[in-house]
C-alpha cells in the first residue's frame, strides 16, 4: 500500500467519496505534483500561528463536502498581509460558511503570484473511460469551450501537444510581448496526473481549477478529487 492508498482507504473509512482540497492536496504532494499544501486551522489563535509559518501573504479557505464553490460564498480570502488581517477574515468566513456547515473547517496556505491560471483535469467517461482534461482557466473553458480531451495514459509529449492544440495556447507561449510560460511545467502535472489516475483507477475524476502557470514553474492552487462508489461496498 502506498501513501496514496493510505489517503484513499482513509476517506473510504469516513465515507466520503468526495476528497476535500486538503486530501486531493495530499495526493498531488504525493504524486509529484506542486500545490499550495493547506493546513487546518481550528481557531484563529491557530490560523495566524499557521500563517506565521507559512509566510504573508497568505490565503483563508474553507473546507466543508458541503461547499463546492468556496468564492461564491465568501470562502475564498486572498492575500492577507499580517495577523490582524488573518484574525479578522477568521471570523468573518467562520460566521458565513457556519450557516452552510456548521461543521465546516478553515485552512491556511500560501498565496501564489499571478500567472496565467489553467485548468487540469481528469474524468470516466461511461463509453471511454479515463480521460485527460487540459484548458485555459476561466472564459476560455467555460464560455468559448476552448478545452483538449485524450485518452489516459498520455505521455510528456502527448501533453505538450494537447496544451499547444487549443487556441488560447498564445497565452503561455507568449501573446503581445507576454513572456512565455513554464510549458514544460504544465505538461509535467498533465503526464504525472494521467499516471495517477492509470495507477488508482478508483480516482473517477479529478479536477486541478486553477492551475497557475508562471515564466518558471506551475502550482496547483485549488484541487478536488472524486472516488468510485463502490470503492467502498468492495472494501
Ligand atoms: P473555488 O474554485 O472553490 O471558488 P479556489 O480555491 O479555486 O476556490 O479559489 C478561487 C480563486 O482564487 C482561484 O481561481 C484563484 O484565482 C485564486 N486562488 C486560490 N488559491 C490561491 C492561492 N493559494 N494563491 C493565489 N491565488 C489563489
Ligand atoms: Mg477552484
Amino acid at each position: 500500500m502506498d501513501d496514496i492508498d493510505a489517503i484513499l482507504s482513509c476517506a473510504r473509512e469516513a465515507q466520503c467519496q468526495c476528497l476535500p482540497e486538503s486530501e486531493a492536496k495530499k495526493v498531488l504532494e504525493t504524486s509529484g505534483i506542486p500545490t499550495t499544501v493547506c493546513l487546518e486551522a481550528i481557531n484563529a489563535e491557530k490560523a495566524v500561528e499557521l500563517a506565521g509559518q507559512i509566510g504573508y501573504p497568505v490565503v483563508l479557505k474553507a473546507l466543508s463536502p458541503k461547499i463546492v464553490h468556496k468564492s461564491d460564498v465568501g470562502g475564498v480570502k486572498l492575500g492577507l498581509r499580517n495577523a490582524a488581517e488573518v484574525e479578522a477574515a477568521y471570523q468573518t468566513m467562520l460566521t458565513r460558511a457556519k450557516a452552510i456547515d456548521p461543521d465546516v473547517l478553515l485552512t491556511v496556505q500560501e498565496m501564489v503570484e499571478p500567472g496565467v491560471e489553467v485548468i487540469i483535469g481528469a474524468v470516466t467517461d461511461p463509453h471511454f473511460g479515463p480521460v485527460m482534461m487540459f484548458g485555459l482557466g476561466g472564459i476560455f473553458t467555460e464560455l468559448l469551450e476552448d478545452v483538449c480531451f485524450r485518452l489516459i495514459p498520455i505521455s510528456r509529449q502527448d501533453a505538450e501537444s494537447m496544451i499547444v492544440s487549443t487556441k488560447s495556447a498564445p497565452l503561455l507561449t507568449g501573446y503581445r510581448g507576454q513572456s512565455r510560460k513554464d510549458i514544460t511545467a504544465v505538461a509535467d502535472i498533465l503526464w504525472r496526473v494521467s499516471e495517477l489516475i492509470k495507477t488508482h483507477p478508483e480516482i473517477i475524476q479529478l479536477d486541478l481549477n486553477p492551475v497557475i502557470v508562471h515564466e518558471k514553474g506551475a502550482v496547483v492552487v485549488d484541487a478536488r478529487a472524486v472516488l468510485l462508489a463502490n470503492h467502498y461496498e468492495d472494501g
